[in-house]
């Protein structure tokens, strides 16, 4: 396998032409990569590209490598202290 020494597989995938086959690779540093030109030239940090894309949304349930850390949406207590809450409420 030609990424073998960057890394792990993670998957491939068909050029829009057909004629060349892109790679995700999980390199040894935990980031994962795309052999397309694309992901080479993309402004984003952490890079992506339609292919990381794709295998991302294939893997939905998985944890990303760039976690989204800031997310204030939901207080850790909260979900807890309303079921307890409802116990509460069902006892009387
Ligand atoms: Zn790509």
């Amino acid at each position: 396998m030609k990424g073998d020494d960057m890394g792990d597989v993670l998957a491939e995938y068909e050029s829009s032409s057909g004629r060349k086959t892109y790679q995700i690779l999980l390199g040894r540093d935990g980031v994962t990569y795309c052999n397309c030109p694309a992901w080479r030239f993309s402004k984003d940090r952490p890079r992506t590209c339609k292919h990381l894309d794709k295998y991302f949304a294939g893997k939905v349930q998985e944890h990303r490598p760039q976690a989204v850390e800031e997310d204030p949406v939901y207080d850790d207590g909260s979900v807890e202290q309303s079921v307890e809450q409802a116990i509460r409420e069902l006892k009387g």
